[in-house]
């Protein structure tokens, strides 16, 4: 097909097109319209998180040089998985698949903040101080490539066009520069666009300091996971500018905000440090009211 030997050809000129439209659109609505003021200085914090973005970038290359669609283009030759077997109309191929990376991506994202030792590696989304469009593409190099693995895992197993792979990564990518944008969206325009998409008030509940408020709101793209198995979270107790964000024990900007820090963050404090499923809410004192908080 003539269209995917276009895409083959021009994969990384298209993605990164749209990498860099969407951090030029994100970047000028956090300045005209920001949501939250930030704690630590925005060239230092874009530094750092880019410069961590295009090191991994750089990584997945020399690593995986075929990429997710290399990996959908020789599943679909070899007759390899799910759609590739069955006689399905092309649309409704695209469509499923790209609906079901989406939901593959969800259960990653419960999966690495429910197992101690994939946290570890998630804390560095996590451990931000602030909450801007470079927030969302911040992950440690291992994740990265574990994600990738997964990535090229469901492919094999699905057999999506290539085309469904390519409108997922600019979907996925786009999507969560967007949601981590520390931006200004009327609620009333918030609440119809979280019907179909994840906003970023919706994604900023994810990323609170409380526990609970943390392990809520895992979807990146489609909100529908989080309301079908049970992680949906409005809003935030303390709302959007009075909510902290981070992780509790992690505030030392030189392990937080720089390069090298985030780096070596996984390796950081005992793994008995995170209990699973925190989805309980304790008042720091008084544990006597836990019970009527969580409930609410
Ligand atoms: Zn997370
Ligand atoms: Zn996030």
């Amino acid at each position: 097909m003539e269209i995917n030997e276009f895409i083959m050809a021009n994969e990384k000129t298209i993605r990164m097109s749209f990498f860099f439209g969407m951090l030029i659109v994100m970047a000028i609505w956090e300045i005209v319209a920001p949501r939250r003021a930030l704690t630590i200085s925005k060239t230092v914090r874009w530094v750092n998180n880019l410069g961590l973005v295009f090191f991994n970038s750089f990584l997945l290359r020399v690593l995986f040089p075929a990429a997710a669609v290399g990996i959908a283009a020789f599943a679909s030759s070899n007759g390899w998985g799910i759609f590739n077997y069955y006689d399905v109309p092309f649309w409704l191929t695209v469509v499923a698949s790209v609906i079901i990376m989406d939901f593959v991506i969800y259960i990653q994202h419960v999966m690495v903040h429910a197992v101690p030792v994939l946290w570890r590696l998630h804390r560095v989304h996590h451990a931000d101080l602030d909450y801007d469009v470079t927030t969302g593409a911040r992950f440690h190099p291992i994740e990265i490539i574990l994600s990738m693995l997964i990535k090229f895992a469901t492919i094999v197993v699905l057999g999506p066009p290539v085309i469904a792979v390519v409108i997922f990564e600019i979907m996925l990518n786009a999507t969560a520069m967007f949601n981590h944008g520390n931006v200004r969206l009327p609620t009333a325009i918030d609440k119809v666009l979280r019907l179909f998409l994840v906003t970023p008030d919706m994604h900023r509940v994810h990323h609170s300091v409380e526990d609970d408020e943390a392990n809520s709101n895992f979807g990146f793209s489609l909100p529908w996971w989080d309301r079908m198995f049970g992680t949906y979270r409005d809003q935030p107790r303390g709302g959007h500018v009075g909510m902290t964000i981070g992780i509790h024990k992690f505030r030392d900007t030189k392990q937080v905000t720089w390069f090298s820090g985030l780096m070596t963050l996984p390796f950081k404090g005992k793994i008995s440090d995170y209990v699973i499923n925190r989805r309980q809410w304790s008042e720091p004192q008084q544990s006597s009211s836990n019970e009527k908080r969580a409930g609410e």
